[in-house]
Parts: C-alpha cells; sequence; structure tokens
C-alpha cells in the first residue's frame, strides 16, 4: 500500500490509526519481532500484547485521549512497546534523552504537562519534584522488563480496541535538541509516521526476511521511528542492542541483514580490526544519517567492506526527507533523492526565493512527513513554516543537476567575521582532507575587533603530527583571508552528543577567552 492509499485507507475507516494501518500490513503474529541482547525473545503477537497492556495500565490510571505520557528510560523493547501503547489508546508519547538532568527535566515537564511520567526505578526519588510540579503521576520502567509499568500492565489482558484516531491527530512529542535557545516539542501525526514508514520501507527494500541490527537509543526519531516503523511496517525482525559497542555490532552482524547507525557508529567499527569483508558479506545494506559522514570514512568503509554506506537525510521535525538510493550510486557527501510524496527545494535564506541547481541556499521540505507544528509555540512554528507548507529545516544545501541533495551547513552554523559569512563546511572539508586529519570543527570565537574570529579545532589521525601554521598557510592558498581560521587547536576527540553531532557550543565555551584579552 501506498502513502496516497493509505491515507485514504485511513480517512475511510473512522476508527483507524497509525496502528490500525501496521495491523493490515503485519505479519502472522506469531513471527519474530524481537530477539534482544538480554536473550528474550519478543513474536509481533507477544510485543502486541506488551503494548496492549500497557496501554490499558495507563488507561486504568485516568489517562485521556491527548494526554501526553513523558518517559525518561533506559533503552528496552518495553519501551518501545510504551510508544506504541500511547498510539493504541490515543495517547502522545513524549520519550526524553535519559541523560537529561532533574533541571532538565522539569522544563520539559513543565512545558509538555504530562498526566502520566515513566523513570528509571533509580531517578524516582530525584524526579518526584519536577513531576508533582508538573501535575504528573508516575511510573517506573527498568530496562529488562521490571518497574511498576510494568507490574501494573501484568494486571491486564492486553486486548483493546484502538482509539479513534486519524491520519492528523498527534502520536509523539520529540523535543530537537537544539543547539541554540529551549528545545521546543516537535508534534508528530499518525499519519507523519506512517507515510514515512511506508516511504522507507519501500526505497530500501525492506522484507520479512530482513534482521535490523538496532544499536541506537530509543528517544530520538532515529532509533524509536526511521529504524523501528521500516521494519515492523515490512515484517521484519530487530536484532536489539541496549548499547553501541563495535565488539558487540560485530558479534551479531552475522545473524542481520542491515544496519542503521550514526557516523560515530561507523567511525568505531572502521578503528576495529573485526570490520572486514568476511564480517558484512551477507549485508544487504547499512544505512546511515543524523549527522554528516565525512566523505574519507564512506571511502574507508568501501575499502574495508566492499559496501558503500547509503546516506540519508532527516530531522526530528520531519522523519526522513531524502536518501541515496538502494540500487544506484551513492556518492560521499550527497544525501540522495526527496523520498516518494516529499518535495525538496532550495531557497535564498533572506528572501526566501527559490534558487537553481548547484547554487547554495535553505533547505526546504513539504510533504506527509513534514510535523504538525512546535508543542504550544505557534509564533516559532509561523517562523519556521511558510504558508505554502514548506518547512524551512535551517540547514544549508544545493541540489545539484542530477537532482541529488548536498547539504553544505547549518544556517546557525554561519560565523559572522568582519560583516563576511563564513560556512564552516566549506573550511572543515579543506582541512579534512589534509594528510592525517580525522575530522575538523570550524567555530566562530568573540573577538573584539572582527565580532568573530574563526578558529579550527581538528583531530588527527593515531599518531601523525600538524603543525598549526603549516594548516594555515595551507588554507590560505584555498581560501578568502577571511575565512582562514586564526587560531587552530588540536584535540584527541571532537566532542559529540549520542547521536553523533559534534558539540560546537561546548567548543566555542572551552576556547571562549581565546581572543579575548
Ligand atoms: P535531529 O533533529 O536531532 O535528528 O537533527 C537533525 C539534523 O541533523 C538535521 O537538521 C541536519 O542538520 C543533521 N543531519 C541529519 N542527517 C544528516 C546527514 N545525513 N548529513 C548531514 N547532516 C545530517
Amino acid at each position: 500500500m501506498d502513502i496516497v492509499t493509505a491515507k485514504s485507507w485511513l480517512d475511510g475507516i473512522a476508527a483507524a490509526n497509525l496502528t490500525g494501518l501496521l495491523l493490515e500490513r503485519a505479519p502472522d503474529l506469531s513471527r519474530r519481532f524481537a530477539s534482544c541482547d538480554d536473550r528474550r525473545e519478543f513474536t509481533y503477537g507477544g510485543f502486541w500484547k506488551l503494548s496492549g497492556q500497557q496501554a490499558q495500565a495507563l488507561l486504568a490510571l485516568g489517562a485521556k485521549r491527548g494526554d501526553r505520557i513523558a518517559v525518561q528510560v533506559e533503552k528496552s523493547i518495553e519501551a518501545l512497546a510504551l510508544f506504541w501503547a500511547c498510539a493504541r489508546a490515543g495517547l502522545i508519547y513524549l520519550p526524553l534523552n535519559p541523560a537529561y538532568t532533574a533541571a532538565e527535566v522539569s522544563y520539559f515537564l513543565k512545558d509538555a504537562e504530562p498526566r502520566i511520567f515513566v523513570a528509571t526505578p533509580q531517578r524516582l526519588a530525584e524526579l518526584a519534584g519536577p513531576a508533582k510540579a508538573a501535575g504528573a503521576a508516575m511510573l517506573s520502567l527498568d530496562d529488562a522488563g521490571g518497574g511498576s509499568l510494568c507490574d501494573a500492565a501484568a494486571l491486564h489482558d492486553g486486548v483493546i480496541a484502538a482509539a479513534p484516531c486519524g491520519w492528523d491527530d498527534i502520536a509523539a512529542i520529540l523535543y530537537t535538541s537544539g543547539t541554540t535557545g529551549r528545545s521546543k516539542g516537535a508534534m508528530l501525526s499518525h499519519g507523519n509516521l506512517a507515510s514515512n514508514a511506508l516511504a522507507l520501507a519501500s526505497v530500501w527494500q525492506f522484507t520479512r526476511a530482513d534482521r535490523l541490527l538496532h544499536a541506537l537509543p530509543v528517544y530520538h526519531t532515529h532509533g524509536l521511528f526511521t529504524a523501528t516503523n521500516t521494519v515492523m511496517f515490512s515484517g521484519g525482525a530487530l536484532l536489539f542492542r541496549r548499547k553501541f559497542s563495535a565488539e558487540d555490532v560485530l558479534a551479531v552482524l552475522p545473524h542481520a541483514t542491515a544496519m542503521m547507525g550514526v557516523p560515530t557508529f561507523y567511525s568505531r567499527l572502521l578503528q576495529h580490526g573485526g570490520l572486514t569483508r568476511e564480517a558484512t558479506a551477507h549485508i544487504r545494506v547499512f544505512i546511515c544519517g543524523s549527522a554528516p559522514l565525512l566523505a574519507e570514512m564512506h571511502a574507508a568503509f568501501e575499502r574495508r567492506t566492499g559496501h558503500a554506506i547509503l546516506e540519508r537525510y532527516g530531522m526530528t521535525e520531519t522523519s526522513m526527507n531524502t536518501s541515496n538510493p538502494y540500487i544506484g550510486k551513492r556518492p560521499a557527501g550527497s544525501v540522495g533523492f526527496a523520498l516518494p510524496h516529499v518535495e525538496v527545494k532550495i531557497s535564498d535564506p533572506a528572501s526566501g526565493q527559490g534558487l537553481g541547481p548547484g547554487i547554495d541556499g535553505m533547505i526546504e521540505v513539504r510533504g506527509p512527513n513534514v510535523f504538525k507544528g512546535y508543542w504550544r509555540n505557534p509564533e516559532k512554528t509561523a517562523e519556521d513554516m511558510r504558508p505554502d507548507g514548506f518547512f524551512i529545516t535551517g540547514d544549508l544545501g544545493r541540489i545539484d543537476l542530477d537532482g541529488t541533495l548536498v547539504i553544505s551547513g547549518r544556517a546557525k552554523d554561519l560565523v559572522i567575521t568582519g560583516g563576511f559569512n563564513v560556512y564552516p563546511r566549506e573550511v572543515e572539508e579543506l582541512i579534512d582532507a589534509m594528510q592525517g586529519v580525522r575530522e575538523s570543527a570550524v567555530i566562530g570565537l568573540p573577538h573584539a575587533d572582527f565580532g568573530e574570529a574563526v578558529a579550527a579545532v581538528i583531530a588527527m589521525d593515531g599518531e601523525q603530527k600538524l603543525a598549526e601554521d603549516a594548516v594555515i598557510a595551507s588554507l590560505r592558498q584555498g581560501l578568502a583571508a577571511y575565512k582562514v581560521p586564526k587560531r587552530v587547536f588540536f584535540v584527541d576527540d571532537l566532542p559529540r552528543n549520542p547521536m553523533g553531532k559534534v558539540q560546537k557550543a561546548e567548543l566555542r565555551k572551552h576556547y571562549s577567552q581565546t581572543f579575548q584579552k
């Protein structure tokens, strides 16, 4: 069933929602859904019963249609089932990164006002204050099927009729990992998630025969929706790992047919001697996204394994937008073509005017995948959403003549030095191409004269060395003087968040005094 048919199918059945669509495509319920690293096995039927029981428990606690259920727990099958429990009961799932402190959690709870807050057993006492202040009842869930949520769920039989939600009803609120300002809650509808799952299952050719190695966190769109829903909408199975380690992944790969990961996963695998052609011979596809994949890493992975990593591009607000082809060339540095029913265009960041092929500008997207707006924030929604439905992503890029999208940086990542704009990505690409450089981050630092001064932070490969003067001299040959970093720093590793995004804010803070005399 394609997206258009799915929409009319859902519209045609008053009581259908994301779960209705899934069930229509579901395999025989006795088929395997997940094999977990703690040796637990789940069939589709077992998983469905689990989420039904959780749904009944949430409803018995007084949750009503449209209520938010905030969840800050470690990765587990129960955490995944809880999303489906909410979707089936007409509740809104709101996952939070377990790394958030009590102060951060307090902000999210105040903003979202959930009816119920599910936390890890160890943090119940610490988070009781913020939960009470937000008016949320608390439940606990650990990473092995224990906690008061599971106790409450065990009292029910799991048989529940899906709430009468439709295509536009909100299924989840995911807070953006925003690097500037407060993070905002992106409201994702049943239709947003269903359409993306259908598109990805089709373009990546997932079937019941697939076993996806799943080592991503499940509080983020990548692990929660992209990886899981693609598999569920094709009836395949998950090889479910609670944490990523190169050692573990290489041990499980022989049982998998596909893997999805962030660039950090692939760079760690490359550092492991066990990554060979033989170890990956039966894998159908390695998929990567959530942060830029260095061209050098793409090439190194292909040299070692014979697999060209399939890079795709998406974000919390839109799920996936583009993908390299399953069949055909997957050039490094390109994020491929728009997914079925998704439109991608490039506009002038200042005027919003459309730009032609090959010209860098703002990436805008429109389609059934684009979210319904920011939770209780119509101003920010109006700022980022054009009246004709295009969402202004904040990413910069160009569409080449062959129709592929190339990302060149983040609009907010721009460094403005002495009134000149510098796109860090342009400088980083030149540094990354230098002998011995593993990766780099170019940032703007406060400078009395220039407002911001360009600086570079470089991580080298192994023991190799490079001098600051040599980097600057080399860049002078290819770049306008204002783009050349005034200082270059060397570090062992660039700081990254769990999704592999370089934490430029951290770097800016660390080096903030460099030009302050
Ligand atoms: P998040 O909302 O946490 O998923 O972050 C989304 C952002 O990650 C996007 O707006 C991009 O800046 C970045 N991103 C995602 N996929 C890619 C990719 N394949 N290449 C470069 N950047 C990416």
